[in-house]
């Protein structure tokens, strides 16, 4: 494993994180969460991403029976607040409230009594920036975060809570952003802002969730076990499932090949070229899958290897 800033924060985490949306509490068994995340160790991986909301609480409850026995010290623990966590009118949101009392939920499932990273899962436009910015530094003052970050916000967003958070001496050090060869989006406008202001990308779903490892054939059905037979996890990947991307992803073959690299090896360590991404957050349902992608931390793609996958991928 090879291990990164977070932006230009002093915290130190693994290139790779494993993440469990979809899978722990939901798609898998704890049995098989359990083992990727012993797979994830195994491999050097230290930070491990979740959020309350996945699977309703259990994903973060899995996660902390998981990492019980682990040395906490050696550990990075991210996960979010904002998505609904119940059918009450303050049940969600970036609200003082809804923060105050979902960091304490939060650690209670993870068996912890901090996280290294809290994060802001959307912008909430119904709630004063100012409000959430003065909670989440209660938050961090209290010992219960060390870092705050936000996911999928803006340009002008970041910029607006970094400036907040400056004035309240609070370190937002990241935006977890969706980021892969087949989803570009954050290069226009939140890396340059990010740059500038020393924030560090903690992508997620650099294989676009699976569909970069070239496994979904085009004119074929999407293999037994896989997200795309996930009742749920199938809503997720199916705005990839197009003839198109998967015959694009197809041709990858050969480079990956040429590069001694696996197809999902490669989509990782394609993310992980952008000097303004922290970490790659990786998803599996099995550990044979983390150790595989793990093999992509450290590996070095050339100018001309990029140049080819981006003119593959550029139409879709
Ligand atoms: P990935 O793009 O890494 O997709 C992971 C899925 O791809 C696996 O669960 C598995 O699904 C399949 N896969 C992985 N490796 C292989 C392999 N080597 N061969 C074949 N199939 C493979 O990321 P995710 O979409 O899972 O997202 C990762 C994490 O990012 C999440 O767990 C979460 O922590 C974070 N995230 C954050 C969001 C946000 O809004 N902030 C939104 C989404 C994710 P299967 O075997 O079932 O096909």
């Amino acid at each position: 494993m090879h291990y990164r800033h977070l932006g230009s924060s002093g915290l130190i985490i693994s290139e790779l994180v494993y993440g469990n949306w979809i899978t722990h509490g939901s798609q898998v068994e704890e049995n098989a969460a359990v083992a990727c995340v012993r797979a994830a160790l195994n491999n050097g991986i230290t930070s491990f991403d979740t959020a309350d909301v996945y699977a309703g609480g259990r994903a973060e409850e899995v996660l902390g029976r998981a990492l019980k026995s682990e040395r906490r010290e050696g550990l990075e623990i991210f996960t979010k607040v904002y998505h609904p966590m119940g059918e009450g009118k303050n049940d969600r949101g970036l609200s003082r409230k809804h923060i105050m009392e979902s960091i304490d939920n939060s650690l209670r499932r993870l068996q912890t009594d901090y996280v290294d990273l809290y994060q802001a899962h959307r912008y909430d436009p119904e709630t004063p920036l100012e409000e959430t910015m003065e909670a989440f530094a209660d938050v961090v003052r209290s010992g219960k975060a060390h870092y705050i970050g936000v996911s999928e916000w803006t340009a002008d967003q970041i910029r607006a809570g970094h400036q907040l958070a400056r004035e309240l001496r609070i370190p937002l050090v990241s935006n977890q952003p969706q980021y892969s060869a087949l989803w570009r989006v954050i290069e226009g406008e939140v890396v340059p802002a990010s740059r500038e202001l020393g924030i560090g990308q903690i992508v997620f779903s650099p294989i676009a969730q699976g569909v970069l490892t070239g496994k979904y054939k085009p004119g074929a059905a999407p293999p037994e076990g896989s997200r795309a037979t996930d009742e749920r996890g199938s809503t997720f990947v199916a705005r990839y499932l197009r003839e198109e991307v998967l015959e694009r992803v197809q041709q990858l073959k050969p480079l990956a090949e040429n590069a001694g690299l696996s197809l999902a090896q490669l989509a990782v360590a394609w993310v992980l070229q952008n000097d303004n991404v922290s970490a790659a957050i990786i998803g599996a349902s099995r550990p044979e899958q983390v150790s595989e992608n793990a093999v992509a931390a450290g590996a070095q793609l050339d100018g001309e290897l990029v140049a080819k996958m981006n003119e593959v991928l550029a139409p879709v």
